[in-house]
């Protein structure tokens, strides 16, 4: 059996732990009962129970660790207050991080000040489990270092303008192979680069048809649209839109039915192509983030669902086209966007 205590972590060392730079974790205690998972809440500012690492052997000074890490060196020179070394195997992020507000709320959770064995917290560890993980190390390699972002925490970021993509310098190769990693692994519709930390103007789009499901693993448009421009639009449709950013926020969207958009592929060719109904709903909502709008700032309506209540709700409440014809009217930014 798995067991695993609850540890608080500051900010600044977890961003060395995902990004692999940091393998072993220092604490001044081993807990008496066997353990191989560290939940981690990360402390203020961030204030959210968000990682779990899978810990494979505890090692106490005076033993060595190899120096392949960031501290390392000073534990093995006893220069560190903390005598043991927990060996970080795996490393997963939660997608939806829990908040403390919630944590304390829900599970009377407080933040560790030393540790805190799961069995005290059997609900926060079902809920946990049942929460969607990305792994970000795992044997010491890095599987992912792509990240979406969130209005959660980064919603300054996610306001942003992308800059154009300059065709002469190809590293935008390497960043469509990042958006197409992310997709494959990645229940959405569509994914614009900036949700993913490169603000530039590129746009994913995975699955633009109502007839495939969206968790449908297999089927893969695979479409990069590079420095999009639309040069008309038309119609009127709406939907109950979510976004991989906005998390459970879904809002009720006009849309046109019709979009010209004029962009670049993958090799720099241009193209000028129409895209119509549920396709044109998918490419606006991404050629929006671009200029830093979120589909809840102009939307309708906005209400808060998880994902399998969203796909019930949307039963009853599918995709609508109002008019195929009409001019449509944008709608403007809500003055009280979240
Ligand atoms: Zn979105």
């Amino acid at each position: 059996m798995e067991k695993g205590i609850f540890i608080s972590i500051k900010p600044i060392h977890l961003r060395r732990i995902e990004s692999g730079e940091k393998n072993y974790e220092f604490r001044n205690y081993i807990p008496k009962e066997k353990i191989d998972k560290l939940y981690v809440y990360e402390t203020t500012p961030t204030c959210s129970l968000k990682y779990i690492l899978t810990i494979d052997k505890i090692i106490e000074y005076p033993d060595k660790i190899k120096e392949d890490g960031y501290g390392n060196e000073a534990f093995n020179n006893g220069l560190k207050k903390s005598k043991y070394a927990y060996h970080i195997q795996k490393v997963e992020i939660l997608d939806k991080p829990i908040p403390l507000k919630e944590l304390r709320e829900k599970y009377n959770f407080t933040a560790p000040q030393g540790y805190a064995y799961d069995t005290r917290y059997p609900e926060l560890i079902d809920k946990i489990n049942d929460l969607e993980k990305r792994i970000l190390i795992e044997n010491g390699e890095k599987k992912m270092n792509i990240i979406r972002k969130t209005i959660e925490n980064d919603e300054e970021y996610l306001r942003q303008i992308s800059k154009p993509v300059d065709l002469k310098d190809k590293g935008y190769k390497d960043e469509i192979k990042q958006l197409d990693e992310f997709c494959k692994e990645t229940e959405c519709f569509a994914l614009a680069a900036v949700q993913i930390g490169i603000p530039k103007r590129m746009v994913y789009l995975k699955n633009t048809s109502l007839d495939v499901d969206i968790d449908n693993k297999e089927y893969n448009e695979s479409k990069v649209l590079i420095n999009p421009e639309i040069l008309s639009s038309k119609g009127h449709t709406q939907y109950w839109e979510a976004c991989l950013s906005c998390l459970d926020y879904m809002g009720l969207v006009d849309r046109p039915y019709e979009l010209v958009v004029k962009y670049n592929d993958e090799d720099g060719a241009e193209h000028t192509e129409k895209f119509e109904g549920f396709a044109a709903t998918v490419l606006s909502h991404e050629l929006d983030h671009l200029d830093g709008i979120l589909h809840m700032d102009i939307a309708e309506q906005v209400l808060k669902m998880e994902k399998e209540e969203r796909k019930k709700y949307r039963e009853n409440h599918p995709y609508k086209i109002i008019s195929k014809t009409s001019i449509y009217k944008k709608p403007k930014i809500k003055k009280d966007r979240k």
